[in-house]
């Protein structure tokens, strides 16, 4: 008999329309550069009420290149959360760019927006909040900060597709938004990533960059190409986008399915005053990307490898950056400087959380976490 497999933490759901329309486009002429890039941009951004959509190859590229189009440069500061996946802060790096981290919200455990203030100096061009497990940060308070110091706000939602602020859909509102369609994401083109944004420059220069910084001149000949500045290859496939499109289509089923499973681990643990369990703002509707606990009182460590023996696949969101190496080494940053975010960190597991988890999945993490 196979091994039992271990209950990730997160997990895509792919059925057969999406692989009926990710084989349509494999049949066609188009496997890039085709029109299935911007049916998907198109509808991504209107399902988040955005103006423009710029698909990528990833997460990371959409926050490489909003960094560029946002006009990073070296010596610049950018004001972000130390608890996020480390793509959000690298990609400052390679703009030459400091990141400088605020502490976070016990509740919530996105940026404190009353430490990000402090933190600003003439060298500060923008803040990027992050959207940790899929719950929005507190926007007013961040755009009030940004507008007195005529700074940019790009918002990493990878955690957060589909999910509102004071009743405004993610991607609406910042000056551009980051979304990740990763496996373990709300929806996914397998890699991939979109920015989302209502301004026309930024969405052009996007665009451009995304494919080597050229511009199309049929003015000059059919096949003239002008670069203006320097570029990647960010781009996406027709075949991923096709994918995308379909699994749009079921993102508020998958919403919801995480809703229910938030509420079933929710009353499970509700009088275990060992857990504490995350919060829901009354400005905010969470997408659920995550559910992360934090525990108190018992061995985080033991509890981690009690779920492994049960088969359970938990994780950790994350060590946050400031204690990585790196951002130590070069920026001299240390142990103690962001104690909220440290103290969470500790306390931190996450427990599996995806769609297409089943109700004896859902009994299984319960039961392991009680008996232990
Ligand atoms: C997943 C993720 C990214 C990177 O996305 P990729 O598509 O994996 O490159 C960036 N920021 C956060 C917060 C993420 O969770």
């Amino acid at each position: 008999m196979a091994k039992k497999s271990m209950i990730p933490y997160g997990h895509q759901w792919i059925d057969n329309e999406d692989i009926k329309a990710v084989t349509e486009v494999l049949k066609s002429d188009w496997l890039t550069q085709g029109p299935k890039i911007e049916e998907f941009e198109k509808a991504i951004a209107r399902y988040c009420g955005a103006k423009y959509g710029v698909a990528v190859s990833s997460g990371t590229a959409a926050l490489h290149l909003s960094y560029i189009v946002a006009g990073i440069k070296p010596g610049d500061e950018i004001i972000t959360t130390p608890l996020t996946f480390a793509a959000t802060a690298n990609m400052m790096i390679f703009c030459g760019a400091k990141p400088v981290f605020a502490d976070i919200e016990r509740d919530t455990l996105n940026i404190d927006p009353n430490l990000v203030e402090n933190l600003i100096t003439p060298k500060t061009k923008a803040i990027v909040p992050v959207d940790f497990a899929g719950h929005p940060c507190d926007y007013d308070q961040i755009f009030k900060i940004a507008k007195k110091y005529n700074l940019l706000v790009i918002e990493d939602a990878s955690h957060a597709l589909g999910a509102q602020y004071k009743g405004k859909r993610i991607g609406s509102f910042a000056d551009m938004t980051i979304l990740s369609f990763h496996p373990v994401k709300h929806i996914t083109t397998g890699e991939g990533g979109m920015v989302l944004t209502n301004n026309k420059d930024f969405y052009e220069k996007l665009k451009t960059l995304r494919h080597h910084g050229m511009i199309k001149k049929p003015e000059n000949g059919g096949w003239y190409c002008e670069m203006e500045y320097p570029g990647f290859n960010y781009r996406i496939t027709d075949f991923q986008c096709a994918l995308g499109l379909s699994q749009l289509k079921k993102i508020n089923k998958f919403i919801k399915k995480r809703k229910e499973i938030v509420e079933i681990y929710n009353e499970a643990f509700e009088n275990i005053k060992e857990i504490v369990v995350p919060v829901e703002k009354d400005y905010a509707k969470s997408a659920w990307h995550l559910y992360p606990i934090q525990v108190q009182g018992v061995d985080r460590r033991k509890m981690f490898e009690q779920l492994k023996k049960d088969g359970i696949g938990a994780q950790v969101h994350y060590l946050p950056l400031h204690l990585q190496p790196f951002y130590q080494e070069r920026f001299e940053y240390k142990k103690g400087d962001f104690p909220i975010a440290e103290k969470y960190y500790k306390k931190a597991i996450t427990l599996p959380l995806f769609p297409k988890m089943t109700n004896k999945d859902i009994q299984c993490v319960v039961e392991s976490l009680k008996k232990y």
